[in-house]
């Protein structure tokens, strides 16, 4: 597996393969290609099908100014990815200087037809959240500490991911007004944050799960920046669940982090064995595994053993199997707003599951990605981030 940086992107939102991917690899095209006097991309499959609810124009645009772009629109994907983008550099005579054809696969990763980038750094010798179980049955160390021996060096950078969040959380927490995009959907974090005062013992922790939620939620519609985990659609949970045990149980930020660790490496699980791409498994992919990372990281924080933090993160993603990706309008907004509310308030219960049990369970975290993997490729394209299917469609104002 890669380092935990890959998995915990820091950026603007709101979509990491439909806005922080394309701006990623339109800087690419431009610091490769400085001669271009203009650039015509193409974007395909997914992200033309809702690229524009997800500003991947303005990604684009932003990416390779100051020079001029035209693009274009191509709903049918390309054979390798559903989220394709074709970029032509061309002269000052509008001859062709390059093309260049990329995926963006998720998370803000980008692959060529013919593979990643550049070689991926395998960071971790491990692939499966089975043998990370084993490690630490054998070495009698928790899940984070393989995060320590591995990237030493990673956990400033968890802090910074840690900051990012909380600023969201605050940032959305203050904001008041309409989303923008054209939904005219009400922010709701800080009215629910209002409300949780006056609330106590289950109601108040479902409301303080909720509007933290909501409020990073929030803030990645608008464009704010966010860090990933896994994705910006799903932005939310972790950092709410985080945030409401912090508070709850008197946490300081080691703990934090060691539990932030222990959500990527959940999540890391995923993106090596499986795809946390809306666009190619569907929401099971975002919103099923940020439910799980912030499950694990819980799970760790009330107490429990390897075995109890891998059934809780097994847990929170197999019950959201088959859970599709269908934004109105194209839109990071509805469904995917609330549905980082209600991921919170189920990691949490998650977690407080598993910790009943002695963590033996029938079915492994691990086969579970795979019956994501399935699930997702058999799902329509209907259903995966093209927002012609589900609420999408019969959604009528
Ligand atoms: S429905 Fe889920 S996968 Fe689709 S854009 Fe929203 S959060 Fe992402």
């Amino acid at each position: 597996m890669e380092s935990l940086r890959e998995l915990f992107r820091i950026g603007m939102g709101p979509s990491s393969s439909h806005t922080m991917g394309p701006r990623r690899a339109a800087e690419i095209f431009r610091t490769r290609h400085p001669q271009a006097a203009c650039v015509h991309v193409t974007l395909h499959g997914s992200l033309a099908a809702t690229g524009k609810g997800h500003l991947t124009d303005q990604a684009i645009q932003s990416g390779l100014a100051p020079l001029p772009v035209t693009l274009h629109w191509d709903p049918t994907p390309l054979p390798q990815h559903p989220n394709g983008m074709t970029f032509v550099a061309l002269d000052a005579q509008d001859s062709p200087l390059a093309t260049w054809t990329v995926f963006s696969i998720g998370g803000g990763a980008l692959r060529e037809a013919h593979g990643a980038l550049s070689q991926p750094d395998l960071v971790y010798p491990k692939r499966s959240l089975g043998e990370i179980l084993t490690w630490t049955q054998e070495t009698g160390r928790p899940m984070w500490a393989l995060v320590d021996d591995m990237e030493p060096e990673v956990w400033s950078y968890l802090r910074q991911v840690w900051q990012t969040m909380r600023a969201a959380l605050t940032e959305g927490k203050h904001a008041e007004g309409v989303l923008p995009g054209g939904l005219n959907l009400q922010r709701k974090a800080k009215a629910f944050f209002a409300r949780a005062r006056s609330l106590r013992g289950s109601a108040r922790r479902t409301a303080l799960l909720a509007a933290a939620a909501l409020a990073v939620a929030e803030h990645n519609a608008s464009g704010g920046v966010i860090a990933t985990a896994p994705t910006c659609g799903s932005a939310g949970v972790v950092p709410a669940v985080l945030a409401y045990l912090e508070k709850d149980m008197g946490l300081k930020e080691p703990d934090i982090l060691r539990a932030l660790a222990t959500a990527g490496l959940v999540g890391n699980v995923v993106r090596t064995n499986a795809s946390i791409s809306g666009a190619e498994v569907g929401c099971q992919g975002e919103i099923g595994v940020a439910c799980a990372m912030a499950a694990a990281a819980a799970a760790q924080l009330l107490g429990g053993t390897p075995a109890q933090v891998e059934y809780a993160a097994e847990i929170g993603l197999e019950h959201h199997l088959g859970l599709t990706c269908d934004p109105i309008l194209g839109l990071v907004q509805v469904p995917c707003i609330e549905r980082n509310a209600f991921a919170a308030i189920r990691a949490l219960s998650a977690a407080e599951y598993a910790l009943l049990s002695d963590g033996r369970h029938l079915v492994s975290f691990d086969t579970v990605v795979e019956a994501m993997q399935q699930t997702g490729h058999d799902l329509p394209s209907l259903y995966r981030e093209t927002s012609q299917g589900g609420l999408a469609r019969v959604f009528r104002r």
